[in-house]
């Protein structure tokens, strides 16, 4: 593990942060030669910097409602952003929001770059995303995965499944109301993705929303402070 300050918060990188890094960009080492080599640190770099930005987005937040020290750490399946203190709901809604919404802004800006400065295309079609046009060997293919890494950093932190930032958003939402729902939802959200995980024969998939499903699950049955990571 490794610390540094930035913008005056503290940052912790576990090395399993690495290793959940050269897991997602494995198929850069598919590209044959050099470049394959050349891509997969390109990838360590954007994918560190995206999700340190997606935090820095939490730190800005709790800065902005009197937190003295938000902490950062990033870890083997992302990262989260602590802060001492005791927020509102809209404050603890609007803080679990800035993560994400970083990623977004950062997205479009790195279209803007690519459209307007470099003269690229980006093309959508689904849920696939692709920059091309401007240097089909290097810049391309960076691109689409910074492009990738935010958007899809964004929506996956959405999802209601604590302690994602959209299962957070949730049970803020519902704490006054009905509290069992976020967990229950986050249980069944999570349990569908392990399925769908199974179906595509993606075995990280499944060992990461399985833990979720448990995490949910517990506290689901009230057993919310047992938690996992
Ligand atoms: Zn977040």
């Amino acid at each position: 593990m490794f610390s540094f300050t930035i913008f005056g918060f503290r940052v912790h990188v576990q090395w399993w942060f690495w290793v959940l890094t050269l897991v997602l960009g494995s198929g850069f080492l598919s590209v044959p030669g050099r470049m394959g080599f050349f891509l997969l640190v390109s990838w360590l770099l954007v994918f560190f910097v995206s999700v340190l930005w997606h935090e820095l987005g939490h730190a800005f937040a709790f800065q902005t409602y009197g937190a003295a020290n938000p902490e950062i750490v990033l870890h083997g399946i992302g990262g989260h952003c602590t802060a001492h203190g005791r927020y509102s709901q809209q404050e603890s809604i609007i803080i679990s929001f800035a993560g994400p919404m970083y990623n977004f802004v950062l997205g479009f800006i790195l279209i803007a770059i690519y459209k307007f400065i470099l003269g690229g295309n980006i093309s959508v079609s689904g849920l696939s995303i692709f920059a091309y046009g401007v240097n089909t060997h290097y810049v391309d293919p960076i691109f689409t995965a910074a492009l990738y890494a935010n958007i899809i950093l964004g929506l996956l932190n959405l999802l209601p499944i604590y302690p994602l930032d959209g299962g957070r958003i949730f049970e803020a939402i519902m704490a006054n109301r009905n509290p069992s729902i976020a967990p229950m939802v986050g249980t069944v959200v999570a349990g569908g993705l392990v399925i769908l995980g199974a179906l595509r024969g993606e075995l990280f998939m499944i060992i990461v929303c399985g833990m979720l499903t448990y995490q949910n699950w517990l506290r689901w049955q009230g057993k919310g402070h047992r938690r996992i990571f």
